[in-house]
């Protein structure tokens, strides 16, 4: 008799340790841990009883998420790998990535195959499918401006959908995956529309100031990706050396009038023009204003060369970390009167 592949899910684990499943590296455990590896096993998982009964937590690599106890549910980890090309003409390439596959290493592909649009995005950590969950973004680029659809399955009514860029309400570090529907759509693929005109964006001086300073022209997919690389290896705590989720704040955007009020206060406040004339005040700078940076408490701190990013020294907990977290919001809404929101998914 022929064997068919099988869909079970073999890799239930009950009392799975998330240690090195996150990026903040905290001793947290789950009850029930499923890797899913394909879409088929997602339907025979549905119908499991230990499905039905619990909570579920959807994890790609871990690299946006803080546990601050153990999760008493089923954490379902999405390996869903694969990169097929769906179209293509002289001026683009639709790309269909498995919601599993490393961001960074789709990125690398990307520039070594000449394709553009996302060189600016390379070294952000985890997966693809949690990318447009809140609209990756840096140096000037956001995964929306390259996005055609993705595709997800319902947690509840397991059925499957398209989502189109409209319909993901992509916003500042945000998206429709990241409000309404979190937790409730687990993305299986996303489709990216790739350009074959490279168009390089240099816009942020972080950027455009690293190629002055090292003598870099004639600029290509490659130098600005290699550039990215660096300018971060070298501001940015390594997460396999030091626990950190990256940016654990979203940077603030006010009003002409509230920024008037801060900036008679605060001359060398910066700025950047926003949507709507509102203006985005970097966070780092309003953290460290409160004098943050590099300070640390027990086991976990804020980074000493970005105050954005908060870290675990080694044996940090969730909660512990959470606390830092309300204390650095108190203290910015006390002296700026701005609440920051965090970037970060609390669980
Ligand atoms: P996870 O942390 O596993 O999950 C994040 C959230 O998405 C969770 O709520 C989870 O439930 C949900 N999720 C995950 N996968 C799916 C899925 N398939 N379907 C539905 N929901 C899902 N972010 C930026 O935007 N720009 C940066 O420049 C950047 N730099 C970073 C630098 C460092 C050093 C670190 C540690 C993080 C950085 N981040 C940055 C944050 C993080 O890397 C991104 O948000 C990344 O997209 C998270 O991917 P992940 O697979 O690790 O998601
Ligand atoms: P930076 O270059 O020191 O700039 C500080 C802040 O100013 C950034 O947060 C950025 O906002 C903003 N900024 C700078 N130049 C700008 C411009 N020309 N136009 C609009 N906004 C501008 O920042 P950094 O901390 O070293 O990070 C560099 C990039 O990587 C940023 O885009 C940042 O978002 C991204 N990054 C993100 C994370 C994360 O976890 N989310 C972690 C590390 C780095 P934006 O953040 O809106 O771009």
């Amino acid at each position: 008799m022929d064997k068919k592949p099988s869909s079970k899910v073999h890799l239930v684990q009950k009392n799975a340790s998330l240690q090195h499943m996150h990026s903040f590296g905290m001793t947290v455990a789950a009850d029930f841990l499923a890797i899913l590896t394909s879409k088929n096993q997602l339907n025979d998982l549905q119908n499991n009883p230990l499905y039905q009964n619990n909570p579920h937590l959807i994890l790609g690599g871990g690299s946006n998420v803080l546990f601050t106890r153990p999760f008493n549910g089923l954490v379902i980890k999405n390996s869903l790998k694969g990169i097929e090309i769906v179209r293509e003409n002289d001026e683009h390439i639709w790309l269909k990535v498995g919601a599993g596959e490393s961001w960074h290493a789709f990125v690398l592909f990307c520039v070594e195959n000449q394709y553009a649009g996302i060189e600016n995005l390379a070294l952000i950590p985890g997966t693809m499918g949690a990318a447009p969950m809140q609209n990756i973004g840096a140096y000037g680029t956001e995964i929306k401006t390259v996005f055609s659809s993705l595709t997800a399955i319902d947690l509840s009514a397991g059925k499957e959908h398209q989502f189109n860029t409209n319909e993901c309400e992509f916003g500042y570090r945000s998206s429709i995956f990241k409000t309404t529907l979190k937790n409730k759509m687990l993305i299986c693929d996303v489709t990216l529309k790739l350009n074959k005109r490279i168009e390089l964006n240099t816009s942020y001086a972080a950027l455009d100031d690293y190629f002055t300073e090292h003598g870099i022209n004639n600029l290509s997919l490659k130098k600005v990706c290699d550039a990215v690389i660096d300018i971060r290896q070298q501001k940015l705590p390594d997460p396999k050396k030091i626990g950190n989720a990256g940016s654990f704040f979203k940077n603030p955007y006010v009003s002409p009038n509230v920024f008037e009020k801060i900036s008679s206060q605060h001359p060398n406040c910066p700025s950047f023009p926003g949507e709507n004339h509102n203006l985005k005040i970097p966070a780092a700078w309003l953290i460290e204003q409160c004098g943050f940076k590099g300070k640390r408490f027990g086991d976990v701190g804020v980074h000493k060369l970005q105050p954005l990013v908060l870290v675990n020294y080694g044996n940090g907990t969730g909660s512990a970390l959470k606390h830092l977290a309300e204390k650095i919001q108190q203290s910015v809404l006390e002296k700026f009167n701005i609440l920051l929101e965090p970037e970060v998914n609390i669980y």
